[in-house]
């Protein structure tokens, strides 16, 4: 194979990204999946030992990378990242907010139902580094309620709300609301600034590399339509999106 120049490889992202918007739009009134009740709730992850309270990414010697979404915004963009992701046999982690749960209940399911993980991005996605104690608990449990309810689990994971890392206090009250780990990550796609796909891709791009955790988010059309372009040259590098709980285990 020839080599691709920077300037190739940039006309490639942004063709990419072009029919990618096409794809999102047409994805946008997709139908949920009927979501079947499996029942059984998931096993709790067999998480590598002597993991740090806070993660911000996974081993760096092995080609796996986890890419989390804020589960919150359009639910047309949530369905067609799935999609998306589901096509290329990659898996996401989302976390989701407690109120867009009880909007768009179904999607719990969903995303259960895909293979992905789901975890706990507080209840109404506010600075819960800033909240008293007993406001912050509230928060996390709210949603943790909401996941058990759903999914007859809290699910694996917490995210904090307007922070990319949480809190002495906050990461004390995860551990107490049954989640061992706090999730942060080491790449910010930055794509709820809306500074288009191309560029979502190509900041993700740059920076991703082996045990990568990248921060997307649901809702916004530049994320649908990079992922696409982001899947294929993980493809191309031999990086495979996996859960975050397969990244660490
Ligand atoms: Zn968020």
């Amino acid at each position: 194979m020839g080599r691709v120049t920077a300037t190739e490889r940039r006309a490639v992202l942004l063709a990419g990204a072009g029919l990618a918007l096409a794809a999102g739009c047409a994805n946008r009134n997709a139908v949920a999946h009927p979501g079947h009740s499996s029942g059984s709730a998931p096993a709790r992850p067999a998480l590598s030992g002597n993991l740090p309270a806070q993660l911000t990414h996974g081993p760096r010697d092995r080609p796996r990378v986890a890419l989390t979404f804020h589960g919150g915004g359009d639910p047309g963009t949530a369905r067609a990242v799935l999609a998306e992701a589901e096509k290329h046999g990659a898996r996401l982690t989302v976390l989701a907010v407690g109120t867009w749960l009880d909007a768009h209940p179904d999607l719990a399911r969903r995303i259960r139902d895909g293979g992905h993980d789901l975890g706990n991005h507080t209840l109404r996605h506010l600075d819960i580094n800033a909240m008293s104690e007993a406001e912050a608990r509230a928060e996390i449990a709210g949603c943790a309620e909401r996941l058990e309810r759903l999914t007859g689990s809290v699910g694996s994971w917490f995210r904090p709300s307007r922070s990319p890392t949480a809190s002495p206090l906050v990461t004390r009250l995860a551990q107490e609301a049954g989640y061992p780990h706090v999730l942060s990550y080491d790449v910010d796609s930055l794509d709820f600034t809306s500074p288009g796909a191309a560029a979502v891709a190509r900041k993700v791009l740059a920076e991703i590399r082996e045990g990568s955790v990248v921060s997307l988010h649901f809702g916004y059309d530049d994320t649908v339509a990079a992922l696409p372009v982001v899947l294929e040259e993980l493809d191309r590098r031999g990086l495979a999106a996996v859960t975050t709980t397969e990244l660490f285990s």
